[in-house]
């Protein structure tokens, strides 16, 4: 038997990749009985069929992680490109995307691009508030290549999804991590010229720098309706920590006298966009609870 990892999947066939060559694999019907489909970024054991080098899927091994969009297995970290200038940043968004890869299990690293647009500090101004959050932080800038060697070093011996809005330059990032390397749009189907839908299937792309690339950007939906009231909190960690130090153990941070939370962003050590965005988040989650 083989250990390999599965690429990709289309049909019911699993192309696992086991050192340099790939097998084009089936699962084994037990699989199904246990309502476990391998997916793409499943480690595996393979058993290989010497006449034509077809094998089947013997063994998933545990999974890490799980994610629903894209369907991944094993996604270590995301990538959350925002750009300084074009379009504007948005660090609700940014806190958004933060919370949903912290729910899923990963790492996050920030990734600030288009660094050669800032021209009035705006970049700084990022940087300091999520430093201070305690995220990891990279600068980078396609045009005057800054940074990306540095991502390319984040990225080794992980399995990345990369994530952000539209037009941030996240296909132009990975372009330059390696050429040949386009990153795929977010949408799920497409019409192709013959007016039939195609349907996109993800994709791990192996690194010549070591490490792996989810094909298509994370987090096509930024829903949070799943996330319990009492749980958000843990997702804005450096409130989560200094709540534990409230004066009353139900404090909601918001109006209550003794909240350490709220002495912390007078005193600026949680920034006020954090802040802000926690309590609106918060708000959301028990509005829709309420219906
Ligand atoms: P995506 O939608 O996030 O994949 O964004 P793209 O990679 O398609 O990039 C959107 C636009 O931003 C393109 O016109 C890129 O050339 C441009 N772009 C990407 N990176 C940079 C950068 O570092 N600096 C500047 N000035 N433009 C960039
Ligand atoms: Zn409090």
């Amino acid at each position: 038997m083989l250990e390999g990892i599965i690429i990709k999947g289309i049909g019911g066939f699993y192309y696992v990749k086991v050192g340099d060559r790939i097998y084009e694999c089936r699962a084994r019907g037990l699989f199904r009985k246990n309502k476990i489909i391998p997916l793409v970024g499943d480690r595996v054991l393979i058993k290989i069929n010497k006449e034509d080098n077809t094998g089947y899927v013997e063994e998933i091994y545990d999974r890490t992680t799980e994610l629903i969009r894209p369907p991944v297995a094993n996604v270590n970290q995301a990538v959350i490109v925002f750009a300084v200038k074009k379009p504007d940043p948005n660090l609700w968004l940014l806190d958004r995307f933060l919370l949903l890869a912290s729910y899923q299990g990963l790492d996050a690293i920030i990734c600030i691009n288009k660094s050669d647009l800032d021209v009035d500090g705006e970049i700084d101004n990022i940087y300091d508030i999520y430093k201070k959050a305690g995220y990891q932080i990279i600068k980078t800038s396609c045009t005057n290549r800054i940074g990306i060697d540095e991502l390319k070093r984040q990225l080794k011996d992980k399995i990345t999804v990369f994530a952000g809005p539209s037009g941030v330059g996240k296909s132009t990032l990975l372009n330059n991590i390696q050429s040949n390397l386009k990153l795929q749009t977010g949408e799920i189907s497409q019409k192709t010229s013959r007016g039939k839908h195609t349907t996109r299937h993800v994709e791990l792309i192996e690194l010549d720098s070591g490490g792996w690339v989810v094909d298509t950007p994370g987090f096509s939906t930024l829903d949070i309706d799943f996330i319990k009231e009492d749980e958000l909190i843990k997702y804005f960690i450096e409130v989560y920590d200094r709540s534990s130090l409230c004066r009353f153990s139900g404090c909601s941070h918001n109006k209550e006298p003794g909240c350490e939370v709220k002495k912390a962003v007078e005193e600026r050590e949680i920034s006020q966009s954090r802040y802000d965005n926690y309590l609106s988040m918060l708000q959301e989650v028990k509005d829709i609870r309420r219906y």
